[in-house]
C-alpha cells in the first residue's frame, strides 16, 4: 500500500484535526497524504484524482488552514462544474473548519437567488465555493470581489473544460492576484488541462497515486447497485441468502463502522467492530470472538484490517466503496485464501459507478453485477435450511418425549400446518421486510448525492432533460428547449445571464431541493410532513422511519422522501396513515429529543 500518513504526521492545527477525528478518518487517504504537505507549502499543485478518493478534503484542509481567520474578505475560492458538487464542496469543508472560528464559507451557483448568495458574501465569507457563470454574474455585479484571494482551486477540471467553461474559468482567474496558489484536480490529464496549467500555473508539482498490479484468483466478484440507505438490507439479505458464516464488513469511516455494528446486532447478528479507536486489549478480544467465531461479522475499516490474518472468511463486502482501488485489492484479499473460493460485494450508489469502473481498470478485473435477492428468496432460502435441519433431527431420533406437543395442540384446535408454521416462525425469528423489493436498488435512482456525473454517464445525455437540467450549462445550447421550457434551472451565460432575473424575482418559488440538490416532486399520494429535528441532531433516515413506524405502527417501508436539513427535516407520508401519523407522533421523541410534526407549508 503507498504510504499512508496519519492526519497527526500532517502538522495539521488542533482545529482540524479535531474536525477529521470527529468526521471518523481513520488515515489520510492517498491522494491526501501526496497533496497536502505540498499545498500547505504553498506551492502550485495538480492532483489527478476522482471523486471518492478524498479529495476535497486533499485541498479543503490545506485551504482552511491558510485562511486568515476572522478576516471579512474572500482569501479562497473553489470552483466546481455543477451546484451538486459546489454544495457537497461546501458541506465538507464546513465539516473540517467546524472547530476553526471565523472560516467562512458560502456557496454561489446558478438557479437560485442570486440576491441571497449576494447577502452571504456580504456578511464576510473568507471561502467561496461556486459554479463558473455564477462566479462571473457575481464579479461583474461588484458583490464578489477577488482581489484579495490567496488560492483558488479548480475541482473536476476536466469537467469544467468539457462543459465549455474555459472562458469564464479564464477571467476568473484573471480577476485574482498573479501570487495566488493555484491548485487543479483532474480525474483525467488531458492536453486543454495541461494548456492551462501552463497558463495559470508556476512550477506545479503533479500529484497522483501510484499503483502496483496485482490479480485476485478464487474470488466471485459482485457489485450491487443500491440506495444508500438500503445498504445494509441488501447485506444482510446476503448474508442470509448465501448463508455466509464469517465475513469482513469495510467502511470508510470509524464512525460508520460503529452505525453498523450497531445496526447488524439490533438485527441479531454477531458483529463487532475494528478501528483504531480500539486498545490493543479490546482488539486483541475482538479478534479471538472473531477467530473462535463467537463473532462472525467483523466491521472495520482499512487502517483496522492492516495485519489481519484469517482464514475462511467466505465474504467480504465492500459497504462503503473504498477510496482507494489499491485498498480494494486488500479488502477483498482477505477471503478466498488458501486455495478456498470466496466472494467479494461491494456496494455502488450513484455515480460511485465511477470508482466501480477505476477499481475494475485497476485490477483488470471485470466486477459483474449482482441480483439483490428478494424478500421472497431469502425467506426461501431460510425455509430450506429450517426443512433440511427439522429431516436431520428427525433421523437423529430420541423424539419420542415430546410426541405428545402435537396431540396437545391438536385437542386445542390448532392445525398441524398452524403448529409447524409457528415452530417455523420461532425457529426463525421475526422475519421482517425491511424495505419493498424495488425500493433497494438505486438503479432508477437520479439525482441523488453521489450523483453528480450526469454528463459523463452514459445516461447522462437525457438527464438534463428529464429532470430538468440539475447542470449548470454555458453557451448556445443553453437556450435549448429542454432547460427554457422548465423554468430555466440552468445557469445561463452571457447576454442571457443578463436578461434572466432569479426565479424568486420573477414571482416564482424555486423548486424545493433537498441538500444534494434533488427536486422534491411533490407525490399525490403522499402528505408532506414537517419534523423540527435535522442532521444538526445527527439523525438519519432510519432514526425517522423508526418513530414514525414505531410510534404510528404503520410500516415503514410505505414511507415517502425524506429529506434531512439542518434543523428540520421532510418526510412524504401516505395520505391513508397522515392522521394516524398526526396523532401518534403528538409528544414523540426522536433520538430522546422531543418533535413536534405538522402538515408542511407547501413550497
Ligand atoms: P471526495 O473524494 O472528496 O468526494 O470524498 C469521498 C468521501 O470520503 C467523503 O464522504 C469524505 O468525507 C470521505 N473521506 C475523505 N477523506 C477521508 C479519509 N481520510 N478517511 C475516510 N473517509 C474520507
Amino acid at each position: 500500500m503507498s504510504q499512508l500518513l496519519r492526519f497527526d504526521e500532517l502538522s495539521l492545527s488542533e482545529e482540524v484535526q479535531q474536525a477529521v477525528t470527529e468526521m471518523g478518518f481513520e488515515t489520510a487517504s492517498p491522494i491526501q497524504s501526496e497533496a497536502i504537505p505540498f499545498i500547505l507549502e504553498g506551492r502550485d499543485v495538480i492532483g489527478q484524482a476522482q471523486t471518492g478518493t478524498g479529495k476535497t478534503a486533499a485541498f479543503g484542509i490545506p485551504m482552511i488552514e491558510k485562511v486568515v481567520a476572522f478576516d471579512k474578505f474572500v482569501q479562497g475560492l473553489i470552483l466546481c462544474p455543477t451546484r451538486e458538487l459546489a454544495m457537497q464542496v461546501t458541506e465538507e469543508i464546513k465539516k473540517l473548519s467546524k472547530f476553526k472560528k471565523g472560516v467562512w464559507v458560502t456557496t454561489v451557483f446558478g438557479g437560485d437567488s442570486i440576491e441571497r448568495q449576494i447577502k452571504s458574501l456580504k456578511a464576510g465569507a473568507n471561502i467561496v465555493v461556486g459554479t463558473p457563470g455564477r462566479v462571473i454574474d457575481l464579479i461583474e455585479r461588484r458583490a464578489l470581489k477577488l482581489e484579495q484571494v490567496k488560492m483558488v482551486v479548480l475541482d473536476e477540471a476536466d469537467e469544467m473544460l468539457d462543459m465549455g467553461f474555459r472562458e469564464d474559468i479564464e477571467s476568473i482567474l484573471q480577476e485574482t492576484p498573479e501570487e495566488r496558489q493555484t491548485i487543479f484536480f483532474s480525474a483525467t490529464m488531458s492536453k486543454p488541462i495541461m494548456a492551462l496549467t501552463s497558463r495559470y500555473q508556476v512550477e506545479p508539482k503533479l500529484v497522483k497515486v501510484v499503483k502496483n498490479e496485482i490479480t485476485n484468483v478464487n474470488i466471485e466478484q459482485l457489485y450491487f447497485d443500491v440506495k444508500g440507505r438500503a445498504k445494509m438490507e441488501v447485506m444482510t439479505r446476503l448474508i442470509d441468502f448465501y448463508g455466509l458464516k464469517l465475513m469482513l464488513v469495510f467502511c470508510n469511516q470509524k464512525k460508520k463502522v460503529d452505525e453498523v455494528v450497531e445496526e447488524l446486532q439490533l438485527r441479531g447478528y454477531a458483529a463487532e467492530g475494528l478501528h483504531g479507536d480500539l486498545r490493543q486489549q479490546q482488539r486483541t478480544n475482538v479478534m479471538a470472538k472473531f477467530r473462535s467465531g463467537v463473532v462472525n461479522i467483523l466491521v472495520a475499516t482499512d487502517v483496522a484490517a492492516r495485519g489481519l490474518d484469517v482464514d475462511n472468511v467466505d465474504a467480504v463486502f465492500n459497504f462503503d466503496i473504498p477510496l482507494d482501488e489499491e485498498y480494494y485489492v486488500h479488502r477483498i484479499g482477505r477471503t478466498g485464501r488458501a486455495g478456498k473460493s470466496g466472494r467479494a460485494f461491494t456496494f455502488v450508489v450513484g455515480s460511485e459507478r465511477n470508482r466501480l469502473r477505476e477499481i475494475m481498470n485497476y485490477t483488470k478485473v471485470k466486477i459483474d453485477k449482482g441480483v439483490i435477492p428478494t424478500f421472497t428468496d431469502v425467506v426461501g432460502v431460510k425455509k430450506g435450511m429450517f426443512i433440511e435441519r427439522v429431516k436431520s433431527m428427525i433421523e437423529e431420533g430420541d423424539l419420542e418425549l415430546f410426541e405428545d406437543v402435537l396431540e396437545n395442540l391438536h385437542h386445542g384446535g390448532f392445525s398441524t400446518e398452524q403448529v409447524v408454521s409457528a415452530l417455523v416462525k420461532m425457529n426463525m425469528g421475526v422475519v421482517k421486510n425491511e424495505f419493498a423489493d424495488e425500493n433497494l436498488s438505486g438503479e432508477f435512482e437520479r439525482g441523488g448525492r453521489n450523483d453528480r456525473f450526469g454528463g459523463r454517464d452514459s445516461r447522462g445525455g437525457d438527464r438534463g432533460g428529464e429532470r430538468g437540467g440539475r447542470f449548470e450549462r454555458r453557451g448556445s445550447d443553453s437556450r435549448d428547449s429542454r432547460g427554457g421550457d422548465r423554468g430555466g434551472r440552468f445557469e445561463r451565460s452571457g447576454g442571457d445571464r443578463e436578461a434572466r432575473a432569479p426565479r424568486e424575482d420573477r414571482g416564482e418559488r424555486a423548486p424545493r431541493v433537498d441538500k444534494a440538490g434533488k427536486p422534491y416532486r411533490k407525490d399525490p399520494n403522499m402528505v408532506r410532513m414537517f419534523v423540527n429535528i435535522g442532521h444538526s441532531e445527527k439523525i438519519s433516515p432510519a432514526n425517522i422511519v423508526g418513530a414514525f413506524a414505531g410510534e404510528s405502527g404503520i410500516p415503514g417501508n410505505v414511507l415517502g422522501q425524506i429529506d434531512i436539513f439542518d434543523k428540520y427535516s421532510f418526510v412524504d407520508v401516505p395520505k391513508e396513515y397522515a392522521t394516524t401519523v398526526l396523532n401518534r407522533m403528538e409528544g414523540a421523541a426522536i433520538k430522546g429529543k422531543k418533535v413536534n410534526v405538522e402538515i408542511a407549508k407547501p413550497a
